[in-house]
């Protein structure tokens, strides 16, 4: 029986995430949905980014089916329609010396 393994297989995108969960980053792109706190504008909900803007969606009401999409630029916070304060903070993209994971 032929043992192949998953990692000498995954190519792209595929094999780099599987890379960052091996070394423990199970969000290198900052996709996960974050909980808010009761925001104002000098104490907003603090936004990753390792841009100059990124797009952010607000579920305003707990039970809402929608999402309000706003644009969110460096160095200005911004408050949603529901009151909600916002604004990004810098996060370098994470890189990973793939040479050093263990096989
Ligand atoms: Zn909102």
């Amino acid at each position: 029986m032929i043992r192949l393994d998953p990692i000498e297989l995954a190519t792209g995108m595929y094999k780099t995430a599987i890379l960052d969960r091996l070394t423990g980053e199970d969000d290198p792109y900052s996709v996960k949905t974050l909980s808010r706190i009761e925001s104002t504008k000098e104490k907003p909900n603090m936004i990753p980014s390792a841009f100059e803007s990124r797009m952010v969606g607000c579920v305003c009401e707990e039970d809402s089916n929608t999402i309000v999409w706003m644009w969110l630029q460096k160095g200005e916070p911004k408050r949603c329609q529901c009151g909600h304060w916002f604004e990004l903070y810098y996060q370098p993209m994470l890189e990973v010396e793939k040479s050093s994971i263990p096989v």
